[in-house]
């Protein structure tokens, strides 16, 4: 068997849902929102089902699509997209960043991740034969350091990926941290991929400025994109992958036999949604930013240590100075089972020296989902 693959273990996220269900908890673990997503966009898919085509749509999406992807960030960030060699859509983000890698990574490259990483990267860079090159970023700030890019990249850096704005940490990052980063890039002639799933996912006024954009990575940064988050409807699986054309048609040749098409009748409701006016999208971080600032009011009044959260779907709570004397772990594992409220442990994002202490809640829920927690979770500190 692979060996890349056969010892992984079941993804946390998987995990935690399992416990929960197991447990009857509350399931503030796994990112996906309470509400059932925008009613016009579903009624758009549903019109689609009935009305419009099912069959293999173009293997990379639907021509409206690509041309609404590449209007959208044109809108928002003032960015000159080709739809027809510059665009392409994916069965999802995860298969966006599957085709990405894929393309770019050979035997022997090496790539620079960061830690807290997303649970696909690594076997996939592993896959290709790439050799991962771990950055740690650690709370409350989780910046990126010249210091640390420095230890990292070489001449053999062929790609970094990297997630802004960042899950579990809930940062967005700053103009600063991003020319830094291009600055490696071109010193090292290395690939960017950006897993930007969470762009409209942000909070307090703040700006999501996609790597792509910074002068000098136009031509060596991959962007990836995902309706799931854009709208939550985090089961739609419709992602985007825009690029230039010589890194765009190597990655569509990896997409054409890992899914090959995705269901044309939610391609044409994304189309339409990536369409609607700013207001859409300001509402929705504020309705988004409302649920967080109750859950971080709520958390706060019992004792928990919460971090800011800038974007995501994400609060943390740093139980380090709370003296439990257990790992974020073994507090995931005591509030699922005694409390009946699952989260996500931060250190399941790392692979090797993990940041121990802080714990993910998911705050896209409904009031009454966030009120009940919050009374579960009144005893969770003092045991
Ligand atoms: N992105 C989701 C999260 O961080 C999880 C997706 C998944 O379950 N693979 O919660």
């Amino acid at each position: 068997m692979n060996d890349v693959f056969a010892n992984l273990p079941v993804t946390v996220f998987e995990a935690m849902s399992q416990l929960a269900r197991d447990n009857n908890a509350i399931n503030l673990g796994q990112g996906f929102p309470d509400a059932p997503g925008p009613e016009d966009i579903r009624r758009a898919a549903a019109d689609a089902v009935m009305n419009g085509y099912n069959q293999y749509p173009s293997m990379m999406g639907i021509p409206e699509l690509r041309q609404a992807i590449a209007t959208h960030y044109a809108h928002w960030h003032h960015l000159a997209l080709d739809p027809m060699t510059e665009v392409m859509v994916t069965s999802g983000g995860t298969e966006a960043l599957t085709s990405s890698i894929l393309a770019v990574v050979e035997p022997g490259d090496e790539v620079v991740v960061f830690q807290p990483v997303y649970d696909s990267y690594l076997p996939i860079i592993r896959q290709a034969g790439g050799i991962p090159r771990l950055v740690r970023l650690e709370p409350p700030h989780w910046r990126l350091t010249e210091e640390a890019l420095r230890k990292v990249f070489n001449r053999k850096t062929r790609a970094v990926l990297f997630n802004n704005p960042l899950n579990p940490a809930a940062v967005v990052y700053p103009r600063e941290d991003l020319e830094l980063l291009a600055r490696f890039c071109q010193e090292f002639d290395t690939i960017a991929i950006c897993d930007e799933v969470w762009e409209h996912v942000i909070y307090d006024g703040r700006e999501h400025i996609p790597l792509l954009t910074i002068p000098g990575m136009r031509d060596r940064t991959i962007k990836v994109g995902s309706a799931g988050k854009i709208f939550g409807l985090t089961g739609w699986k419709i992602g985007f992958v825009c690029a230039a054309p010589p890194l765009l048609r190597v990655a569509a040749k990896v997409h054409q036999f890992l899914t090959f098409t995705t269901a044309p009748n939610l391609q044409v409701a994304v189309a339409y949604g990536l369409g609607k006016s700013d207001d859409y999208f300001l509402d929705m971080r504020k309705e988004l930013a409302r649920s967080r600032d109750r859950l971080t009011k709520g958390l706060t009044s019992l004792g928990f240590p919460v971090l800011p959260s800038q974007g995501t779907y994400f609060l943390t709570v740093d139980l380090s100075p709370l003296g439990l004397n257990e790992t974020d772990e073994a507090f995931c594992r005591r509030i699922v089972t005694e409390h009946k409220v699952a989260a996500i442990p931060v250190s399941a994002f790392y692979e090797e020296d993990p940041v121990t202490t802080v714990v993910r809640f998911c705050f896209s829920k409904n009031d009454a989902t966030i009120d009940a927690a919050l009374e579960r979770l009144a005893h969770a500190i003092h045991r």
